[in-house]
């Protein structure tokens, strides 16, 4: 939004075009139209209320009031003690689901926590080769079955397995194509009944997104949701040509907060979401 951000402070009012450039700047970064009218129609209502003529007055409003839009929720993930958490990975193939469990996965073993890592993307034979390299970084176990294999038994093997050892957590990729949309929802529904069966229990669903997709996200996020409850966005992917205004998207129209942020390749490269940063690197000049 940078350049527009320019434009807007470049003129000494605010006017007619002040309101066309902040549109377009919305839907540009990707919040898509029907967030981006939503936001310019509260932010007129508090220009009006509070007087604001100055366009830097108007610029710190929009900022305050996307903070505010994106400040509720819980981001921390879940985790209880006592039983095997599962945390859940769905996702479309290709937005970072094996390469973030594999992130998360390194991180909770730093936090002293035992993992379990489960293969259950069975429809993609790299996917396990590449978990099982994260998992070896982090010194986890893999729980891997045969190609095009049945992800619940697979996950359930996991949970088996965690709850014999005595391990905290159960970190399980999903497939992300199946011959049909409603056999892969049917299948996450499945997976997700199985890993919670006794002593599994599931704390976390995750949908990860890939930022660069802008407004297919939300689209995806929609499906997902109708699907398996979940339970926070990981929006990989934010470190190249994403423009992230989807973030805004998600949770004005879905309303599930965002928990962690992808910006690389690395473990280190996976970050919390911090909405104020996010704000301001949205509107940041540089
Ligand atoms: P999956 O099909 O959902 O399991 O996706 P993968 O984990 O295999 O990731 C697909 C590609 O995206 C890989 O090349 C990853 O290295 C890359 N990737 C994942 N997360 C990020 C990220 O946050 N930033 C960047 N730049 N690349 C990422």
């Amino acid at each position: 939004m940078s350049g527009y951000v320019g434009s807007v402070l470049s003129r000494d009012k605010i006017d007619g075009e002040t309101w066309d450039e902040l549109e377009e700047a919305l839907i540009r970064a990707d919040v898509g139209v029907a967030t981006t009218t939503d936001i310019l129609d509260r932010l007129r209502a508090t220009i009006d209320k509070q007087g604001i003529t100055e366009p830097q007055a108007l610029l710190d409003a929009l900022k305050a009031q996307l903070k505010a839009d994106l400040a509720p929720g819980d981001r921390t993930l879940r985790y209880e003690a006592g039983a095997p958490n599962v945390w859940l990975f769905v996702g479309v193939n290709g937005v970072g689901k094996t390469t973030t469990i594999g992130k998360v996965g390194k991180q909770q073993a730093e936090a002293g926590r035992t993992v379990v890592m489960a293969a259950g993307d069975t429809f993609r034979a790299a996917a396990a080769e590449q978990l099982g390299t994260w998992a070896e970084r982090a010194n986890a176990e893999l729980v891997r079955g045969d190609e095009g294999g049945d992800p619940s038994s697979i996950i359930f093997d996991a949970v088996q397995r965690a709850a014999a050892r005595g391990h905290d957590l159960v970190l399980a990729d999903t497939a992300g194509r199946l011959h049909t949309k409603v056999n892969l929802m049917e299948e996450l529904r499945k997976v997700r009944r199985v890993a919670d069966r006794d002593p599994g229990k599931v704390t976390e669903v995750l949908l990860v997104l890939d930022a660069t997709t802008g407004q297919n996200g939300l689209v995806q996020a929609q499906q997902f949701t109708e699907a398996v409850d979940l339970t926070g966005v990981v929006l990989t992917k934010l470190d190249g040509s994403a423009k992230g205004g989807i973030a805004l998207a998600i949770q004005a129209t879905l309303g599930i907060p965002i928990k962690l942020v992808g910006l690389g390749e690395t473990v280190d490269d996976l970050v919390p979401f911090d909405p104020d940063e996010f704000v301001d690197a949205l509107f940041s000049e540089a």
